[in-house]
Parts: structure tokens; C-alpha cells; sequence
């Protein structure tokens, strides 16, 4: 193998751009041609490719987004689009690829697999909720987005005895409410894969402002429900409560990685390389317990599945009342 590609795909995630870099200098240090593909999946069937030096990647393993574009492209759920990238691949003389994104860009880099074209997985996504990796790219720099949002919001919340329900990101996983809740010792925190009772949640506030607390943060994850629904229904059990709601969006995405997800994914790339090197496709690379392993795409995809931490879900509960 002499040339190979990578793109990044579906949601942009902070440390993107420190993999490009580290799949860019090690495959050329390693002797490959590395090529860059534009706007993901939507890209490379279009034949967006182009040949990427060392100076193409300098200055951007501190910037969030990424270098290459991400698109949605959903026509590559199709044979016909993945034979047409395919095609562009073989066209540039490219024999093996990473495909850096999250769980949608993983199907289509298990799709090119299955049609035989050696494919590599650098799990980026800041939900964190791709199987086969305790972490991806992106979330810890998110986390601490959203932790500098809440201790904001807790500032004010205090000031006015008011109760916060901070909507954050994550699709249907809750890593982001987990951790977030529990770095800024919030009194709730509410994920999809814990169940929970909204009275006991109405009670357990109107119980701390009858003791004096100044204020009550809840945490929401929004693969559960929209922090409007949240109040909503709780407004039912608390009538009193001067409740609002703030949706973080795609603040979340933004901003410059921190040295966690550079570092993080700089390890990330490098190992795609030295797969790729070793001719190995079909694989996607995490991290367990503080190792960088790989594991075969199509079987982690298919019968792996991402859980958070829930012992943090028990922590919260001894520590937050
Ligand atoms: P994030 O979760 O961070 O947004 P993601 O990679 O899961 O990232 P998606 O929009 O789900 O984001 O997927 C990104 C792209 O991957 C899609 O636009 C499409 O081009 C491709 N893709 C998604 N699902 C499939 C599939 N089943 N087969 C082939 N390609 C797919």
C-alpha cells in the first residue's frame, strides 16, 4: 500500500483537525502518499480528493472543526454511492482510507468494507457513543464546554432561587449529561439509559428550597426529551418553581480541543497508519483503559454496544442533594 485517504464525516468534533494532522505526518514520515477528501462521503463520491504535504497540515492541531469539511450525505447509505467512492478511490491510485466521524460515518466505512476496500475507523464525535472506545474525539472538549456553561448559569441561578434545566448534546447516549452533571454537582441528571420519576424529581427539589438550597440545576440528556418537555411536565409536581430552560446547541461543537482530545487523537491516527501499514482494513481504533487497541469494524458495529458509566449515575445520587 503506497497511498491512501482520509476524510471526515457527519458531525464535526474538536481534535478532527489534530487527527488529520497525525494521519497526514505519520503516513508520511511511514513513506505514504497521503491524500485529503473534501466534505466527507459527499466528497469522495464527487472526486473532491487532493495530495496533502506536512505545511498543509501545520497550524491546525489547535483549531476545532476540521480542515476537510464534514457533510451528511446519506445517498452513501447506497451501493450505488459506495461503488461510485469506490471508484474516485481507485481512480486516484488510493488503496486504503480513514474515515474519522461517528457512528453513521463507521456504517459507511463498514459498507466499503464489506465491498473489499481497506478501511480504517478514528472514532470522532463528541457524544462519546461509539462502541469499542471508552472515549472519542471531542468530548472532553465539549464537557468542559458545557461545564464552563453550567457554573455560568449556576451563578444566576443562585442569585434568583430559580431551578436550570441544561439541555445538552449526545444523541441517545448520556455521557455528556454524566459527566457535565456531575463536574458541576448538579442536583439532577437525567439520561436515557437510567430510568428516573419525574414526582420524585419534583419532590426532591421543592424538598431542597424548603431547606434552604439556592437554587437547583438539572442536567437533561437529549435523547430523553427537549428541556421545554422537561418543564412541562414538571411544572405539574411544582407549580411553584420558577423553572428555565436552557438549550446549550451546537456551542458544544465549537472551540479549540483540549490537550485530553489533541492528544488523544493525534494516538488515534497515528495507529490508523500503522495499520494501514501493516496492510490491516476492516478495523476501527478506540482506547480501553488508557490503550490504544483496534478491533474488526463490522463486529463492533453490529454486536457492540456503547454504555456509559453508570456507576457516575450512583455517584451523582450519594453526592447531589
Ligand atoms: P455524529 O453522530 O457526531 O453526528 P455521525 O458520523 O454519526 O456523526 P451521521 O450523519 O449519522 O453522523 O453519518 C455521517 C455520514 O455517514 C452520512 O451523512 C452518510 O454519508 C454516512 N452514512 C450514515 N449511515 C450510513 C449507512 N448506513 N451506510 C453508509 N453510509 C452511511
Amino acid at each position: 500500500m503506497k497511498r491512501i485517504a482520509v476524510l471526515t464525516s457527519g458531525g464535526d468534533a474538536p481534535g478532527m483537525n489534530a487527527a488529520i494532522r497525525a494521519i497526514v505526518r505519520k503516513g508520511i514520515y511511514e513513506g505514504f502518499e497521503v491524500y485529503g477528501i473534501n466534505y466527507g462521503y459527499a466528497g469522495l463520491v464527487a472526486g473532491d480528493i487532493r495530495r496533502l504535504s506536512a505545511e498543509d497540515v501545520g497550524d491546525i492541531v489547535g483549531r476545532g472543526g476540521t480542515c476537510l469539511y464534514s457533510a451528511r450525505y446519506p445517498e452513501f447509505a447506497n451501493r450505488e454511492g459506495q461503488e461510485k467512492g469506490i471508484e474516485q478511490l481507485k481512480k486516484f491510485g488510493i488503496e486504503g482510507l480513514v474515515v474519522i466521524g461517528g457512528d453513521g460515518s463507521y456504517q459507511g466505512a463498514v459498507a466499503l468494507t464489506k465491498l473489499g476496500f481497506p478501511t480504517v475507523g478514528v472514532p470522532g464525535t463528541i457524544d462519546n457513543d461509539i462502541p469499542g472506545t471508552d472515549y472519542t474525539i471531542g468530548f472532553d472538549t465539549a464537557i468542559n464546554t458545557v461545564l464552563e456553561s453550567i457554573d455560568r448559569l449556576r451563578d444566576t441561578a443562585s442569585s434568583h432561587m430559580r431551578t436550570f434545566i441544561v439541555e445538552v448534546m449526545g444523541r441517545n447516549a448520556g455521557d455528556i449529561a454524566l459527566w457535565t452533571g456531575i463536574g458541576t454537582g448538579a442536583e439532577q441528571i437525567i439520561i436515557p439509559e437510567h430510568g428516573f420519576h419525574l414526582d420524585e424529581i419534583g419532590e426532591a427539589i421543592k424538598e431542597g428550597r424548603k431547606n434552604g438550597k439556592k437554587h437547583t440545576i438539572i442536567v437533561l440528556a437529549e435523547g430523553v426529551m427537549t428541556g421545554a418537555e422537561l418543564k412541562e411536565e414538571l411544572c405539574q409536581f411544582d407549580p411553584e418553581s420558577d423553572t428555565r430552560v436552557t438549550v446549550l446547541g451546537h456551542v458544544q461543537r465549537g472551540g479549540a480541543p483540549t490537550a485530553r482530545d489533541r492528544v488523544l487523537a493525534s494516538r488515534f491516527g497515528a495507529k490508523a497508519i500503522d495499520l494501514l501499514k501493516e496492510d490491516i482494513g476492516g478495523v476501527c481504533v478506540g482506547i480501553r483503559n488508557g490503550e490504544i487497541i483496534y478491533n474488526d469494524i463490522v463486529d463492533t458495529l453490529e454486536n457492540g454496544k456503547h454504555v456509559p458509566n453508570l456507576d457516575l449515575y450512583t455517584l451523582n445520587k450519594e453526592i447531589s442533594f
